[in-house]
């Protein structure tokens, strides 16, 4: 559905996409991604690896340090190939967030260390940020880091860690003085989630999945050498990294594999309710707008300071949530069982109820109510917009 025009010469380029997914994109794979099936570690890492020995698996990092150098329009037509051939997303936390921070702020013994160990997928990072009391007013947070010697002794709590039940190493924002400006007094450190000191406690989403979790930090040791900035101006160093992140949420690829398979399920439901179809109309063109959007921010001199990636962020998270409930309305009865068995492992000697992927749609569209609070609300957004954009 969305093939956004592009210059002759990158047709060679697509062509190279293409085959590459066809020759190492495991059909069971592409076919449990497509049906939306929860992917296990090992699926994930196994794509991670794959697009790894390939060269791609940091397409927005420079090729001097290991990244793919891919221009706009390529990691665009990567994007629109991979949704397409139902290509999983990859762990995103350390490609889209860690590495950026450490080429543009970290030591080079840090970047010689962490890299190449994030491109090979040898280490999964989380993001240590937000706290039972520091969420949108992230800056009040209070987790605290005191330095001994070339330690830092971290003690206090974080919430909502995505993948911490997974992770070797965690980002963590840490309070390391007071000051008249909140801002002030955060430091980034670098922490070994399998120092002793670390407990995590799993916090079961609404999907009935084990993602997110609340992790405890008693008396954990960081290296001085593994401070990112100098200590206390972690603040000033994270704004490009929020950026980052709130373009990665609207996860334009996922929205466009989205509304393909809610483009088929509603061509194979011609009695689906009156109207459907043109609210997925409007939601293909709402794509249309975001995916401008996203290009013209990534082409943009300093794409996470562009003052769009909340009007992205905020957009993208809509459009998700508008699909995964249109997908629910398609499917009718059909979409309602609840399995979130069915949506990790399949159908396995069931008889399926309506279609093969309707088992997936609940849970899917419960697990998609995250998307307008995850990496900034859609209030925050709208409040940063007035701001931002508009100037109020
Ligand atoms: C699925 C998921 C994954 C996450 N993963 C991570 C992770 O990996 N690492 C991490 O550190 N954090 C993570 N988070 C946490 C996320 O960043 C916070 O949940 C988010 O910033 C909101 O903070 P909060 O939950 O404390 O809500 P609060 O800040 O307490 O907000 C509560 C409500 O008040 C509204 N509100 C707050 N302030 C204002 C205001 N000034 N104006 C208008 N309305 C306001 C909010 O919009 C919201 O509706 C994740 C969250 C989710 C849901």
């Amino acid at each position: 559905m969305s093939d956004v025009p592009v210059a002759d010469e990158l047709g060679g380029f697509r062509a190279e996409v293409q085959r590459f997914l066809v020759s190492a994109l495991p059909p069971e794979l592409a076919a449990r991604t497509k049906a939306g099936h929860t992917l296990s570690r090992d699926e994930l890492m196994f794509w991670h690896r794959t697009l790894h020995g390939r060269g791609w698996v940091a397409p927005g990092w420079p090729t001097e340090h290991g990244g793919a150098g891919w221009s706009i329009l390529q990691r665009h037509i990567y994007d629109e190939e991979a949704a397409r051939a139902g290509a999983p997303s990859i762990i995103p936390m350390a490609l889209t967030i860690v590495g950026p921070l450490l080429i543009a702020h970290g030591t080079d013994a840090q970047r010689t260390k962490y890299l190449p160990r994030i491109l090979d997928g040898s280490e999964i990072w989380c993001q240590a940020w937000s706290e039972p009391e520091a969420g949108s007013d992230l800056a009040s947070l209070r987790c605290h880091a005191e330095r001994i010697g070339d330690e830092y002794v971290v003690n206090g709590t974080k919430i909502w860690t995505t993948f911490a039940q997974w992770a070797d190493r965690c980002m963590l924002l840490a309070r390391t003085a007071t000051g008249d400006r909140q801002q002030f007094g955060i430091t980034i450190l670098l922490i070994d989630m399998k120092d002793p000191g670390v407990s995590i406690r799993p916090l079961p989403s609404l999907d009935g999945m084990h993602v997110l979790n609340q992790v405890y930090f008693d008396n954990v040791r960081v290296l001085v050498s593994d401070r990112v900035g100098p200590e206390d101006e972690g603040w000033g160093l994270l704004k490009s990294t929020v950026g980052h992140e709130r373009i990665l949420n609207a996860d334009v690829g996922r929205a466009r594999a989205l509304l393909d398979r809610l483009i088929r399920t509603v061509q194979a439901n011609p009695g689906a309710q009156p109207g459907l179809r043109s609210r997925v109309a409007r939601a293909a063109i709402r794509l249309r707008s975001l995916e401008v959007l996203v290009m013209r921010a990534l082409d943009s001199p300093d794409p996470a300071n562009a003052s769009g990636a909340s009007i992205i962020k905020l957009l993208g998270t809509e459009l998700q949530q508008e699909a995964s409930w249109l997908m629910s309305e398609a499917l009718g009865l059909y979409g309602l069982p609840y399995l979130p068995d069915v949506m990790q492992n399949g159908w396995q000697n069931e008889i399926p109820i309506g279609p093969d992927d309707a088992a997936t749609v609940t849970p899917f569209y419960l697990f998609w109510r995250k998307a307008s609070i995850s990496a900034g609300t859609s209030e925050i957004m709208r409040n940063l917009i007035a701001q931002q954009v508009l100037g109020r």
